[in-house]
């Protein structure tokens, strides 16, 4: 090969490595020869309810008719939301997903003049999607695990263009409370686009947190980012949207893939939404499951990150590959996080009791195991 292809990719892409995700159950059966039905898998964040009959109702429905091209203005599920939140139409962008969502605010606001600012151990995705556009990441210490605010505040110079804030974030689990991110906020030049991702705010119990979508009309350069792959249980449909000022949500809407959403997903999250009981199972279940899992990690003798998503990062120490390894041997897949700079932890969603206790003896196992080396 006379021309090496790599080397013409943009500088940005050059130097990226692509998104880890958690490993799917069919891989690690063929890997191992193991039965799908025997494994479980905790590492990936999605709700062990199953998807709400109501939601998958209504994507049956939409799939016979799949021959025509979906709502490109996806206008019943932006009605949902405007009945859900109160907020305008004109305010809504909907994604692939609310990593599409992230991306294209990514592209339309930042270029290779720009700085980025977001947090040590923050979503993978801030970093990634700022290298591709060929902008300058600003990773911040974190304080405790989680975002340290002042300092992300003054990270911020006059080439900064957006900022990103995981509240809750992954894979840490830590949340700020709501006088925290206004305090934040009031310290932010309105130039700068602030995205606060809320991708794990529907777990949240208590006054003390903020709702994003609230702070809107107080702070015009504010980007509220949600999904509707957790809490809400519908993580392979892959549909999210930020909620914005309209003239922000214009600019997305522009650049964003005219069918960036596709018709099954549209009809399953608009149903979603309205399905209360589902959501609040999803919440009494995972209230139960981080319980479950701290107590466990308690009498094992482990410490942890508490958490308020719907996962736990759980301190193995430094044999934590082979523990994991030990994990898969055993038909448990949980997800390494030592590509967030966090070599000792594993980090693991919340399952269904019967999988967080089948997790917990696996786990206890597997520490045993790659201490003696096996
Ligand atoms: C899971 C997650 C998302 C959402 O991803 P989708 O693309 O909507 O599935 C966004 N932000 C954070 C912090 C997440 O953990």
């Amino acid at each position: 090969m006379s021309v090496d292809y790599q080397s013409l990719a943009v500088k940005g892409v050059q130097a990226l490595s692509p998104y880890q995700p958690g490993k799917p159950i069919e891989e690690l059966a063929r890997e191992l020869g193991l039965n799908p039905e025997e494994i479980i898998k905790l590492a990936s964040n999605e709700n062990p309810l199953g998807p709400s009959e109501k939601a998958m109702a209504a994507a049956r429905k939409a799939l016979e008719e799949s021959c025509l091209y979906p709502d490109g203005n996806g206008f019943a599920l932006k009605q949902a939301l405007v009945n859900r939140f109160g907020v305008a139409m004109n305010q809504i962008t909907l994604g692939n997903g609310s990593n599409d969502v992230l991306e294209v605010i990514a592209r339309c606001f930042a270029g290779p003049e720009s700085e980025v600012v977001f947090s040590q151990y923050a979503f993978a995705v801030y970093p990634l999607v700022t290298q591709a556009i060929g902008a300058k990441g600003v990773s911040v210490p974190a304080k405790d695990w989680g975002h340290d605010l002042d300092a992300m505040a003054e990270a911020v110079n006059a080439r900064t263009k957006l900022i990103f804030v995981a509240n809750p974030n992954n894979p840490t689990g830590t949340v700020h409370t709501a006088d925290a991110i206004e305090a934040f906020l009031q310290r932010i030049p309105e130039h700068v686009l602030v995205v606060l991702d809320e991708a794990y705010c529907e777990f949240l119990t208590g006054e003390e947190y903020p709702d994003g979508i609230q702070l809107l009309e107080r702070f015009p350069n504010l980007i509220v980012c949600r999904t509707f792959s957790k809490a809400w249980g519908l993580a392979a449909m892959r549909v999210g949207y930020s909620i914005s000022s309209p003239e922000i949500a214009d600019v997305l809407n522009r650049v964003r893939q005219p069918f960036n959403v596709n018709s099954v997903a549209l009809a399953a999250a608009a149903a979603v939404l309205e399905d209360d009981a589902y959501l609040n199972r999803s919440r009494e279940v995972n209230e139960a499951g981080l319980r479950q899992l701290a107590e466990g990690f308690d009498r094992i003798g482990l410490s942890f990150i508490p958490s308020v998503g719907n996962f736990i990062a759980v301190d193995v120490g430094e044999q934590s590959a082979a523990v994991y390894q030990a994990l898969l041997a055993r038909g448990v897949i949980v997800r390494p996080v030592a590509g967030y700079g966090m070599p000792n932890h594993l980090r693991v969603s919340v399952g269904l009791p019967d999988e967080n206790e089948r997790f917990l003896s696996a786990l206890s196992e597997a520490l045993t195991s790659a201490q003696e080396g096996r």
